[in-house]
């Protein structure tokens, strides 16, 4: 491989495609791995996967659409409620107001039914270039769709196929871990990557790059010693190069693990998500754990009664003592950062001064 500085368009445009057809052996059933029925569902599911994992937006969306299924349902939904339906997704309140708006535009401007063209679809509230390509690439004209190009029993549905590069941070990551970009700006990335490819691969390139990034070419720890591209790739050794410990980063299928669909389609070699569960500590009542309300178990394990630490005795300090703050000369019950300061603009601070 030549150095990237010297490699030639052509040379970059052959190397890039060469990573994309070994990518397309090794995920030959890489798909867009959000639950969804519809367009509709696809378009919401994608709005809530922002700051968050397809895998939480997975367990959450099946309540959602269980309780309100169509967008004049969700139009007309007391936000508090959606707020606690979605709420596990992370930054519920404004997901909440992005897609309840959605939801009233699609009812009001297209007669409830996902418009099918990138300008129609920018135009809604909140949907931006990547959410347009996924629900438009992945997902069916007709409402009962499953995804794109398959069937639903005798009915063939009609995907509304409109190719194109989803870049998203594992897009991101990876077109410039491989010198397809020097950029981090997401419009300039997906330019810059269409000069490479030829339109009719853009959708699914963008599913292999990013189940790439999600199984093997991590943020932070890439299996570099797991990875089938080694040769093509100018990033490799940023990662782990020791394959036996390369292979015990793999995720997902790659790693024996739970996908993250709980439906995945046809097909995928991995095992299916599991619905979510909130965790232990919020389920664990004093009951559950044989203890009766009252009793903190550890202290009585450790000989202690409530009222003792042995760790403030350790240190000869009774609980009203303070020695931080005898060390800083303070008088106990004062903190001088919390008292306002009052100063004039051109005043310069002084020691006291909170930073
Ligand atoms: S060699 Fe390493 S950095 Fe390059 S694609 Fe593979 S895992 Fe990522």
């Amino acid at each position: 491989m030549a150095s990237p500085r010297t490699e030639s368009p052509l040379a970059l445009k052959r190397r890039a495609r060469k990573i994309n057809r070994i990518l397309g052996e090794t995920y030959p059933y890489a798909h867009c791995e959000l639950d969804f029925r519809n367009a509709w569902e696809l378009l919401v599911a994608t709005v809530l996967s922002a700051q968050t994992t397809d895998l939480r937006v997975n367990q959450t969306t099946p309540g959602l659409f269980s309780k309100y299924p169509k967008p004049e349902d969700l139009a007309g939904a007391d936000p508090a409620d959606v707020e606690d339906l979605i709420r596990p997704t992370g930054f519920f309140r404004a997901k909440t107001r992005s897609i309840t708006k959605l939801a009233a535009a699609i009812v009001h401007d297209h007669g409830g039914r996902v418009p099918g063209t990138l300008e129609e679809m920018v135009q809604l509230p909140g949907v931006g270039r990547k959410t347009a390509f996924v629900v438009l690439g992945n997902a069916c004209a007709c409402d009962e769709s499953v995804t794109a190009g398959q069937s639903h029993g005798a009915k063939v549905c009609t995907p509304f196929g409109v190719p194109g590069i989803t870049v998203d941070t594992h897009f991101m990551r990876l077109a410039r871990r491989w010198r397809w970009t020097g950029s981090d700006d997401p419009v300039k990335i997906e330019a810059e990557v269409a000069e490479i490819f030829p339109k009719s691969e853009w959708t699914m390139l963008s599913h292999r790059v990013i189940f790439h990034g999600r199984r093997i070419c991590h943020a932070r720890k890439p299996a570099c010693g797991a990875c089938p591209i080694t040769h093509l790739c100018p990033s490799y050794g940023e990662g782990e190069t020791d394959p036996e410990k390369a292979r015990k980063l793999l995720k997902y299928e790659k790693g024996g693990l739970p996908g993250q669909r709980l439906n995945p389609p046809p097909g995928y070699p991995g095992r299916p998500a599991l619905p979510w569960a909130p965790p232990p500590h919020r389920t664990m009542t004093p009951e559950r754990r044989g203890r009766t309300p009252g009793t903190n178990h550890s202290n009585e394990r450790r000989g202690r009664t409530p009222e003792t630490n042995p760790r403030n005795e350790r240190r000869g300090r009774t609980l009203e003592t303070n020695h931080s703050n005898e060390r800083r000369g303070r008088a106990a019950g004062t903190n001088p950062g919390n008292e306002p300061v009052h100063r004039s603009r051109c005043e310069p601070r002084g020691a006291n001064d909170a930073h």
